[in-house]
């Protein structure tokens, strides 16, 4: 059976693509995610999912949309609906892609994380695959996530440190850089903060 597996990132796909193997199934990969920013993070990890590819001797699909004037746009500055709006746009793109191409099912190496929205990804897939016309294959790759981080460090994969928007970038970093900048304050009289 041809399956299309969306990447979203090489360490994200690892253990996907080896419980599709073990089921029997032809994967094809495909790195579609506009939502990266900024680029040069979009091709750390894009070419990390071509290393987990290459790894697995897999076929793999890669898109270097840089999608930052379509994710600045007022639906997806709306913090309630971003996440919503990245699946959509993403798994859209999949699911088109794979029954244009005639591959039997599809399924997203986003259902391997803990930190995104399992069920809402679940409800997406589905709605592509109807509307499509071509299978979702649905498989909850939570399970194999310590599998999948021992892994990605043994092949040596770039991991990144943050979801992909330049909006988690900031949660991730905000305290972080701020705490910095106000130790060096409290430091050097030279330096005021204003
Ligand atoms: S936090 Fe992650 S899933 Fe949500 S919009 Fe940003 S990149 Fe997409």
């Amino acid at each position: 059976m041809k399956i299309l597996l969306h990447q979203c990132c090489g360490p994200c796909s690892i253990y996907p693509i080896e419980i599709l193997l073990e089921n029997g199934f032809d994967v094809t990969t495909y790195f579609y995610n506009p939502n990266i920013h900024p680029m040069h993070e979009l091709y750390k990890r894009l070419n990390g999912a071509i290393d987990v590819s290459r790894y697995y001797n897999l076929k793999c699909l890669v898109s270097n949309e840089y999608g930052l004037t379509v994710f600045l746009n007022s639906e997806f500055l709306d913090s309630r609906k971003r996440c919503s709006f990245c699946y959509d746009i993403r798994i859209k793109n999949v699911a088109k892609y794979a029954a244009e191409k005639g591959y039997d099912c599809f399924s997203s190496s986003l259902l391997y994380s803990k930190y995104q929205n399992h069920e809402e990804i679940i409800k997406i897939c589905e709605k592509y695959s109807k509307k499509y016309n071509v299978g979702f294959y649905y498989y909850d790759f939570r399970e194999g996530w310590k599998t999948g981080i021992e892994k990605s460090k043994s092949m040596e994969i770039y991991r990144q440190q943050y979801c992909g928007c330049i909006f988690s970038e900031t949660d991730r970093y905000d305290k972080q850089l701020s705490n910095q900048l106000i130790n060096r304050i409290e430091s050097d009289n030279s330096v005021e903060a204003v």
